[in-house]
């Protein structure tokens, strides 16, 4: 039987146009499909124009507002396709994995690094292969782009103009798209029916640690926020001068979390191995981040602190893997 999938426009490169202030999103959800031929030989197409925006603009408000339109139309079609900016599309794609989970059917962001306007553009092949994925059961939530088929938890940013934009970091691809054929590397389980989660708490925040920097910027995003991500060096610590482990330990104590993760894109933390990071692997408020993305612990706190502040709860729900999010986790006392 023939795929009904929904096209949702939310902008981005793929719909921009030259305005005399740069690009900006014009094209409908419509003409991105018109401009893209094939797609209605492999399937009928109903088209969504939701948000018009450079992904730059994109904020949590945003990704509510994508969930709220999938969920209400989820049973009429077999899959989605979110045609979405570059900028931030790993985190959206990274939020959407937490606020719907267990559904069996493809939710597809793709984009573009040109426009579909220009004359050389990678938009036209990335659409066509993202309704390639959307129609072979595909479930979950990934990208598609550049001929590459990526968890939606494991996709980063990596390059700013080259049509290879992202990639998958520490995990495999899930597929690749050769000659109009999609091949399937891992088939992630298919989900009997889904779970929405629609609230979010907004009040987590990230800090990129630089050397030489003290504990204000940390104490000043705690006194905000309820949860902060720490951006560390390596496999990850803090710096044992300037009084860190007591500003963490102080903001612990008053029900806020702390993750530590780090710059290094690849092969993620791992705090035991360092005095600098040792001494803050057994402190009961901090929690390490492994392998899972900063985009990736960014929108599943948010996704967990919506739901419970309990420490032990949020420990245990931060290290359960989610839409292969996480593949080292750490031992749970008791
Ligand atoms: N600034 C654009 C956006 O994220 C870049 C892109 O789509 O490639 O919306």
């Amino acid at each position: 039987m023939r795929k009904r999938i929904l096209l949702i426009g939310t902008g981005g490169t793929i719909a921009s146009e030259p305005t005399e202030s740069g690009l900006s999103p014009g094209l409908s959800a419509e003409e991105l499909l018109r401009s893209t031929p094939g797609v209605r030989e492999l399937c009928d197409v109903d088209c969504m124009g939701l948000l018009s925006l450079d992904s730059t603009n994109m904020t949590p408000d945003h990704w509510q507002i994508m969930v709220r339109a999938i969920k209400e139309r989820y049973d009429d079609y077999d899959g989605f396709v979110l045609t979405h900016g570059t900028d931030t599309m790993a985190y959206t794609a990274a939020a959407l994995s937490y606020m719907i989970q267990n559904g069996g059917k493809p939710v597809v962001l793709t984009g573009a690094q040109k426009p579909m306007a220009f004359d050389t553009t990678d938009s036209r092949e990335n659409l066509y292969d993202a309704f390639l994925c959307a129609v072979n059961d595909m479930p979950g939530v990934s990208i598609v782009f550049d001929h590459k088929v990526i968890a939606g938890t494991r996709a980063k940013k990596k390059r700013t103009k080259s049509f290879a934009a992202f990639e998958s970091i520490d995990y495999p691809e899930l597929g690749v798209i050769r000659d109009g054929m999609l091949f399937r590397y891992i088939t992630r389980p298919s989900g009997e029916s889904p779970i929405f989660f629609e609230k979010l708490d907004k009040n987590v925040s990230l800090v990129k640690l630089i050397p030489g920097m003290g504990r204000e910027v940390l104490d000043f995003m705690f006194s905000k926020n309820d949860a902060v991500i720490i951006e560390s060096f390596g496999v990850g610590g803090l710096p044992e001068a300037g009084g860190f482990r007591d500003c963490i330990s102080t903001w612990c104590a008053r029900g806020r979390f702390a993750v530590l993760t780090t710059q290094v894109e690849s092969e993620g933390s791992d705090l035991g191995i360092y005095r600098v990071g040792s001494r803050l692997k057994n402190d009961p408020g901090v929690l390490e981040a492994y392998d899972m993305t900063t985009e990736a612990v960014y929108s599943k706190l948010m996704w967990i602190l919506a739901g419970t502040k309990d420490p032990a709860r949020v420990r245990e729900m931060f290290y359960t893997p989610v839409a292969c999010d996480i593949l080292r986790t750490a031992v749970l006392p008791g």
